[in-house]
């Protein structure tokens, strides 16, 4: 951390700053100008805060320059991290998309959706059993027997399941029908004490990016999964709110390319939730391979017109197998698989 003081400091100012520093068990370097007085604090940073200096008498500015997260960054680890979901790799040279509808309804929904994942190709399915709706009058979800309704109709073609945990106190049941992958929705992305719930467990956890957070914001509320233990984190862009009204978000492309420099951890992106519409999702997803995400999560319906949630943006059966065939070209481009 660096600590900028005015060149009128008093030595008793200067003091209480270095004292802080001392009292945290680092050392201070004091670096005088002509105009400023810059003092580093060298060792750990990550114990020091802005606000210890920031309210002392002289001091201007005070700013950290390590990264607030370390685990997940690629600092701390140069490779790709290839997560292993069931036998299915995510993060290396093969790209997976994870499909399925928005939620679970009915088994005979549920076996339909499993078949058509199968059939276009995906390897891993997705099915919300908790869902967090903007209205409480809206389906909530099937719960505990949506996740029985799903686990039941990915067996029959051994895909793993991405479903979202809304509450810690659902942790047992995700244990119990063993779901594959666990899905942190926007709503709960800063949602501390989930967090730190799920960095006890060693499940695959896909942190969605908060509606409005920052990239660091969300690297940070992965480094709270990872401080836990659990390093098995998949980040996933599902398109930010601005004061563009066309679409449901926007998908922030730019963020695949900085995540992929400041972490080592996979990428995914969620072309249904940003676009908002069906027609929009081929765009996306073959934006987002090309800009090099590791997987997508796509809603598909096997009668998007009948689904309970999120029926404007889902993919028809039809639609998910050719958007497959597309991509599986777009990644070939840049030396990858679908
Ligand atoms: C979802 O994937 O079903 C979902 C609710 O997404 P998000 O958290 O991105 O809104
Ligand atoms: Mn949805």
């Amino acid at each position: 951390m660096i600590i900028v003081m005015g060149s009128d400091t008093t030595d008793a100012q200067l003091d209480a700053v270095v004292k802080k520093i001392e009292a945290a068990g680092l050392r201070a370097n004091i670096s005088r100008g002509i105009e400023r007085i810059v003092v580093g604090a060298i060792g750990d940073e990550r114990k020091l805060e802005a606000e210890m200096f920031t309210p002392l008498p002289g001091v201007e500015s005070a700013m950290h320059i390590a990264k607030q997260y370390k685990i997940v960054s690629r600092e701390s680890h140069k490779q790709d991290t290839v997560i292993d979901i069931a036998g299915v790799p995510l993060g290396g040279k093969q790209i997976q998309i994870i499909a399925g509808p928005c939620s679970v309804e009915t088994q005979e929904q549920m076996d339909l959706a499993a078949r058509f994942t199968h059939e276009a190709g995906c390897r891993l399915m997705r099915g919300g059993a908790f869902k967090p709706r903007t209205s409480p009058y809206a389906f909530q979800g099937h719960g505990v027997e949506g996740l029985d309704m799903f686990r039941k109709a990915a067996q029959k073609y051994k895909l793993p399941i991405v479903t979202e945990l809304m509450d810690a106190r659902q942790l047992d049941a995700f244990m119990e029908y063993d779901v594959d992958v666990i899905q942190i929705g926007t709503r709960n992305m800063q949602n501390f004490d989930l967090l730190k719930a799920v960095g006890k467990i060693n499940k695959p956890i896909i942190l969605k990016r908060g509606m409005s957070a920052t990239i660091s914001e969300w690297l940070m509320s992965a480094e709270y999964i990872a401080a836990g233990g659990n390093h098995n984190i998949i980040f996933c862009e599902r398109g930010i709110r601005t004061f563009e009204t066309a679409y449901r978000n926007v998908l922030d492309v730019t963020a695949i390319a900085v995540l992929k420099k400041e972490t080592h951890l996979p990428v995914i992106v969620d072309p249904s939730h940003a676009g908002g519409k069906a027609w929009m999702v081929p765009a996306l997803s073959q934006a987002a391979i090309a800009a090099g995400a590791d997987g997508l999560l796509v809603e598909m319906h096997p009668s998007p017109c009948d689904a309970w949630c999120d029926a404007d943006q889902a993919l028809t059966p039809e639609e998910l197998k050719k958007l497959m065939g597309t991509l599986g070209a777009i990644a070939g481009a840049i030396g990858r698989t679908v």
